[in-house]
């Protein structure tokens, strides 16, 4: 339900604020283009009007017969009425101030019918102008001599045409449908914006629910172009393989506790039972054999205590410097007396390199890379430990001519109870919990263990541990 409520939210807000935003710069834009729109055009009109007041005025002068004394009739009739039907209501005197040509007694009915055309379209369409009609007067001159005048009287300041009406309403219906048309577009961008960035959200909530359900085989299959969702999906991603990793260990984990119990227990049982019943004498070597099932079973049981210590991120490290070399060699000392009896030939070389850490612990550390070159190399083989000095780490190989490790075992080696197909069955294997030691002090130390290994050919292990 949450997740729906997400989406739906998260969609609805993302459109709705795309729409506020171009509803606002439509808007601004309309208004703006409007006011100065409306302000140019009327600058231009007022202008307009004055260039036609004074080429009525000079057409008139040209249509002047300086010898006759008079205009040729026919031509003032057709500037004067066609002034009229623009708007302009024209009177024409001679130089005596005698009326030759008077729009109103031409034709009164038409002059009182365009006179109100114009005041009702501007009261109706420019009321904030408030104008009337006004008349103006200019002097008509023929070759620099006074030849009369013309009164012009027009609605002032400044009238509009249907045609300005028309420009300027299909100005604001152009402006209006594009105000339209990025609103739609607006709105569906939104929406599939929305939908890109909400429907990951969603999966991850579904996911993350199923994760939490214990599905930990779940993973988006799907990537985002938006980088921060692509991040998000990459880590629930890696949160289930996580969570899905810690569950097959724990599963193998019990499983393998439970099989290194099983086999002395059961051995013990059925030779005790083999007792009871009378099958079997208790002869001391019969109970010696129970009695090393039951110190196999005390190994295991220290074993697990070590490696719940060495885990334990609360234990404090007794660090203090130390020479890797001196503790190679101190371990390989120990353990030459078997390395003898198998006739291996244990060598140490390499140079000092100074570390602070825990001595007991890096002891141990090497004492089970060592115990374990010892357990896998057969006799007549040879074990080489190295110490080398880095600028910002100490260096510790150990190297042996053993059995060597399959490529599908070596990334498990270090798990806990892990054990190589091979060694399982065998007597001289331990329970897989040596390496897992190893790895534990060694990543509490801040350090690194390594394998490199072929099989029937030998094995190395590497540890690096910080100088810092
Ligand atoms: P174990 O007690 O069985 O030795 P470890 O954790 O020490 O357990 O090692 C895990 C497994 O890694 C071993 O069972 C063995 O198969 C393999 N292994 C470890 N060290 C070596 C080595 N030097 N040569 C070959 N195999 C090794």
């Amino acid at each position: 339900m949450g997740a729906i409520n997400l989406r739906y939210a998260l969609r609805t807000q993302l459109s709705l604020s795309i729409m506020l935003i171009v509803l606002l710069a439509v808007a601004g834009i309309s208004v703006s283009a409007n006011v100065l729109v409306a302000r140019q055009f009327e600058h231009y009109i007022l202008r307009q009007e004055q260039n036609k007041a004074a080429a009525i005025a000079e057409s008139l002068a040209s249509q002047y017969d300086p010898l006759s004394e008079t205009w040729n009739a026919d031509y003032l009739h057709g500037v004067g009425m066609y002034a009229l039907y623009d708007g302009y209501i024209i009177r024409v005197f001679d130089r005596w101030g005698r009326s030759v040509w008077d729009a109103e007694n031409h034709d009164m009915y038409l002059c009182a019918q365009i006179t109100s055309e114009i005041t009702t379209r501007m009261a109706e369409h420019r009321p904030e102008v408030a104008g009337q009609f006004v008349s103006q007067e200019f002097a008509l001159t023929a070759n620099g001599q006074s030849i009369g005048s013309v009164a012009i009287s027009y609605y002032g300041p400044y009238f509009m045409s249907d045609a300005d009406l028309q420009f300027l309403d299909a100005l604001n219906a152009a402006l209006l449908t594009i105000g339209a048309l990025s609103l739609i577009v607006a709105f569906v961008v939104g929406v599939l914006l929305a939908r890109r960035i909400s429907r990951p959200i969603t999966r991850t909530a579904y996911i993350a629910q199923q994760i939490s359900a214990g599905n930990y085989a779940i993973r988006f299959a799907e990537s985002s172009t938006i980088r921060e969702l692509n991040d998000l999906m990459r880590a629930v991603n890696d949160l289930a393989r996580g969570l899905s990793e810690q569950e097959n260990l724990r599963k193998r984990l019990t499983a393998n506790v439970a099989h290194e119990l099983r086999t002395p227990i059961s051995a013990i049982s059925s030779h005790l039972e083999a007792m009871i019943d009378g099958y079997w004498q208790p002869t001391p070597e019969r109970l010696k054999s129970c009695h090393e099932e039951i110190l196999r079973l005390g190994t295991l049981v220290a074993d697990l205590e070590r490696l719940t210590q060495s885990e334990n991120e609360d234990v404090t490290l007794a660090k203090e410097p130390l020479d890797l070399l001196e503790i190679v060699r101190a371990v390989c000392e120990t353990a030459e007396a078997q390395a003898r009896q198998k006739d291996i030939r244990l060598s140490v070389s390499g140079e000092s390199s100074i570390i602070p850490a825990d001595g007991d612990r890096i002891r141990q550390v090497v004492g089970n890379l060592l115990s374990n070159a010892l357990k896998y190399t057969p006799e007549h083989g040879a074990i080489q430990a190295e110490v080398y000095d880095y600028p910002a780490c100490g260096e510790i190989s150990v190297e042996d001519s053993g059995n060597g490790i399959a490529g599908q075992d070596l990334p498990l080696i270090f798990e806990r109870f892990y054990r190589a197909e091979k060694s399982r069955n065998r007597k001289s294997g331990g329970a897989g919990i040596g390496l897992a030691i190893v790895k534990s002090i060694v990543t509490a130390h801040g350090g690194t263990v390594e394998v490199e290994s072929r099989l029937e050919q030998g094995s190395r292990f590497v540890v690096r541990l910080p100088k810092g």
